[in-house]
């Protein structure tokens, strides 16, 4: 399996699964796709409906990755996806049976003529979907590094899911250290307990006297003093990784399988969408094969990526123009893996993709309205929706009191664009990307009750917190770094 740019530089050169594992950007900018997606046979899905979720992400990943030795992948995969780690289940599951299956499908109802479920992918360590891959990265990272006799420092910035996510990945592994940059005193109680109460050595909470904006721009001045980071072995997690998206590629896989009984039939997935990289999965899984109907690309108030679908224009926000809103992980100005599928509806031609996302440094965006590949996009199966404050509010209650079942803000705007885009006879599949103690104020504002809580997350808040509180200062962070990397 060879890696190419979307923006075609380096074409020719051979780039495999590990050269882009630790890596971020193309050296010209764009984002690594493989060369050619692999094509599912009919032989396999067949095979692949059984497996556990384990042995399905090895036939997937190993796809993806035929440079990692087969008994080494299946090794990793065992190892991340474990009954143990995914064991955060909300209904009852004396038996294990539902943890066991790490991303159960939830069955709601029928509506409209389809079955509509939510396929719960926030069972692991931090309570949202992003453990889904970073618990494989944690896993992948430690095995490289190890091979390769090298560390590495990550650095990152977070307003929640991403850098906790990040954390319980890396906690504990061999050659990985964590600097998560925060808000100091911004996060909800819950959200600052999950990462500051972590007492392993190789995790660095970082609390910066500013808002999220300030430790973003911390992180970017960093990464730009080239010296710095080579020396200091930087790298970062971000929503691009390549590895990250992938991993995803897997419960859509098993998803299918969950909402249908045989591979004749066709599913839908709606999926609370931000830096697209959730939702790219999900086209990468429809390319190898998955009999996938529509792609449901929900967001929130920060709409960048609904506009693109329903009109064919791509045009980043300004700082002013992006929203703080009830669904906080959604909360983007521009969708940073978007240009992966843009290449794949430009038909891959580099060319193109590197004048426009051009256009989208110099004029702020794009507009294919006009030109016959915006037609392409249905092809493609992507459809879309928004939905705004009141809409999530009244999702949550409205599940709540016809399928007794509690749901984060974010799954709520993916079920409420989800209602939009059904179609008797074909299974609607909601992705929950979180659980709802994450976002309790919403929860208390819809049903004037507290969100359900995880028994092992009991007393959280008050558990011993470690943490250093550092001014919003690119030098004294690279201080606290080079003071805390020697061996
Ligand atoms: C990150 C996140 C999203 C958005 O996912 P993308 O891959 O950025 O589109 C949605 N919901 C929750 C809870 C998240 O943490």
């Amino acid at each position: 399996m060879n890696y190419i740019s979307t923006r075609g530089a380096g074409a020719g050169e051979r780039h495999t699964f590990s050269d882009i594992l630790l890596g971020g950007l193309a050296k010209d900018g764009g984002l690594y796709l493989p060369a050619d997606y692999p094509r599912v046979s009919a032989d396999e899905l067949a095979r692949w409906r059984t497996l556990s979720y384990a042995d399905l992400a090895f036939e997937i990943l190993s796809k993806f990755s035929d440079d990692i030795p087969a008994e080494d992948l299946r090794a990793l995969t065992r190892r991340t996806y474990t009954a143990q780690t995914y064991c955060h289940v909300r209904d009852d599951d004396a038996s294990g049976a539902l943890a066991a299956q790490i991303t159960p499908l939830k069955t709601l109802g029928v509506e409209n003529g389809a079955t509509l479920s939510l396929l719960e992918l926030s069972n692991g360590p931090t309570l949202a979907f992003k453990d889904m891959a970073m618990q494989l990265l944690g896993n992948l990272f430690e095995y490289t590094l190890a091979k390769h006799g090298e560390t590495l420092n990550i650095l990152g910035a977070t307003s929640g899911d991403t850098g906790s996510a990040a954390e319980y990945a890396m906690r504990g592994k061999q050659g990985v250290r964590v600097f998560m940059l925060s808000p100091h005193l911004k996060m909800s109680a819950f959200q600052t307990a999950q990462m500051y109460s972590l007492q392993d050595p190789n995790i660095f909470n970082v609390a910066v006297e500013g808002v999220f904006d300030d430790c973003q721009d911390i992180v970017k001045a960093v990464s730009n003093d080239h010296a710095f980071k080579a020396q200091y072995k930087i790298g970062t997690v971000n929503s691009i990784n390549w590895a990250r998206v992938v991993a995803q590629v897997v419960y859509y896989f098993k998803g299918y399988f969950a909402a249908t009984q045989s591979n004749d039939e066709r599913v839908s997935f709606a999926v609370p969408s931000g830096n697209f990289g959730n939702v790219c999965a999900g086209h990468i899984a429809r390319m190898m094969g998955l009999p996938i109907e529509k792609l449901v690309v929900a967001t929130n108030e920060n709409d960048v990526l609904d506009e693109f679908f329903r009109t064919g224009i791509y045009r980043v926000r300004k700082a002013a123009e992006t929203y703080h809103t009830s669904s906080p992980s959604m909360d983007i100005s521009k969708a940073s893996n978007f240009e992966r599928f843009v290449f794949d509806l430009l038909g891959r031609d580099p060319a193109r993709v590197l004048q426009l996302f051009r256009d989208v440094e110099e004029k702020g965006g794009f507009d294919l309205a006009a030109s016959g590949d915006f037609a392409r996009v249905q092809q493609f199966g992507f459809v879309s929706g928004r939905s705004s404050h009141a809409d999530r509010v009244d999702a949550i209650r409205d599940v709540f009191e016809r399928y007794d079942t509690m749901i984060d803000t974010h799954t709520a705007d993916g079920l409420k664009v989800a209602r939009e885009h059904l179609q008797p006879g074909i299974p609607m599949v909601v992705l929950e990307t979180a659980q709802p103690i994450k976002f309790g104020e919403t929860i208390r504002e819809a049903l004037l009750r507290e969100p359900e809580r995880p028994a092992a997350f009991a007393g959280l808040e008050a558990l011993p917190q470690r943490f250093e509180v550092l001014p919003a200062d690119v030098q004294r962070v690279k201080d606290f770094v080079a003071a805390h990397t020697g061996d």
